[in-house]
């Protein structure tokens, strides 16, 4: 288990230094705005939105090693999704980080995401890990204002 967790920890820190999709989209069609106030972390999130699918998506942001690398992660894993699609995913990461993972779910789902499994003995952490998927769901919902997880 404490090979695994040095795994992911590797993953993490490799995303939170190249952040993958770290850019302002041009093009975008949707944006909305993070705030972890907690921790400090800033997500804005930019979608192209075409026919209820996301077909780019970039971010920008600064913050913890953490919410960057789950900002950076969330980007590659709803790429090329249908909102519906990226509304189950955003439920199972929540699921995962907070520990209340059905159980009964097939983890493989979540491919790798899984990697932020360890954040639930965090719960700190967790508003750092769901920030940019709660920014996303913004920017789904057009909601213009900035999300704040508090
Ligand atoms: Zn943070």
């Amino acid at each position: 288990m404490s090979d695994l967790r040095e795994l992911y920890q590797q993953v993490i820190l490799d995303h939170s230094k190249k952040p993958r999709n770290f850019q302002k989209l041009e093009g975008a069609n949707r944006t909305a705005e993070g705030y972890n106030p907690l921790c400090g972390d800033d997500v804005t999130v930019y979608l192209q939105l075409e026919d209820n699918a996301i077909r780019n998506i970039g971010f920008q942001g600064s913050g913890c090693a953490i919410s960057k690398a789950s900002a950076s992660m969330m980007t590659d894993s709803v790429k090329g999704k249908t909102k519906a699609e990226a509304e189950v995913l955003f439920q199972k990461f929540h699921a995962l980080v907070t520990g209340e993972e059905d159980r009964t779910d097939d983890p493989g789902d979540l491919g790798k995401l899984a990697v932020f499994s360890g954040v639930s003995e965090f719960p700190i952490r967790v508003k750092c890990a769901t920030l940019a998927w709660h920014t996303l769901r913004a920017a789904l919902e057009r909601k213009e204002e900035t999300v704040s997880t508090e």
